[in-house]
């Protein structure tokens, strides 16, 4: 499993942070953001180490489509079925940890576009 040292969803995916787990398959965590920004707010990772989705797609894109999976069963146990899915990519966009993952937001009718 590629892990970075210091990055903090790799230490969460190892359980040396602990974290409320939402799902886990062989290639993916997933587990509820610790400042929801909607009823449900879950955080989606590879458990491999990719500093941002573009990487992902580059090199793994599979993975891409088991997060959209996973983000569906998650909404569809927690809700309706409907989501919103972010994966904010560099520092300008807002992104603060380095370690690719999608936000899914869901629970809830969503503001905003
Ligand atoms: P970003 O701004 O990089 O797109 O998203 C990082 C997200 O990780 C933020 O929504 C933030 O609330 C969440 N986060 C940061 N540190 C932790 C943590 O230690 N545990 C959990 N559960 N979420 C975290
Ligand atoms: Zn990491």
């Amino acid at each position: 499993m590629a892990r970075h040292d210091n990055c903090i969803f790799c230490k969460i995916i190892a359980g040396e942070i602990p974290s409320t787990k939402i799902f886990e398959n062989d290639d993916i965590y997933a587990f509820a953001d610790l400042n929801p920004q909607a009823k449900v707010h879950a955080l989606v990772v590879p458990k491999d180490h990719f500093d941002d989705v573009s990487q992902v797609a580059h090199e793994r894109p599979e993975l891409l489509a088991q997060i959209v999976e996973v983000a569906k069963t998650i909404a569809t146990e927690k809700y309706n079925g409907q989501f919103r899915l972010v994966f904010n990519t560099g520092e300008d966009a807002g992104q603060t940890v380095f370690h690719c993952h999608a936000h899914v937001l869901t629970g809830e009718k969503l503001e905003g576009e």
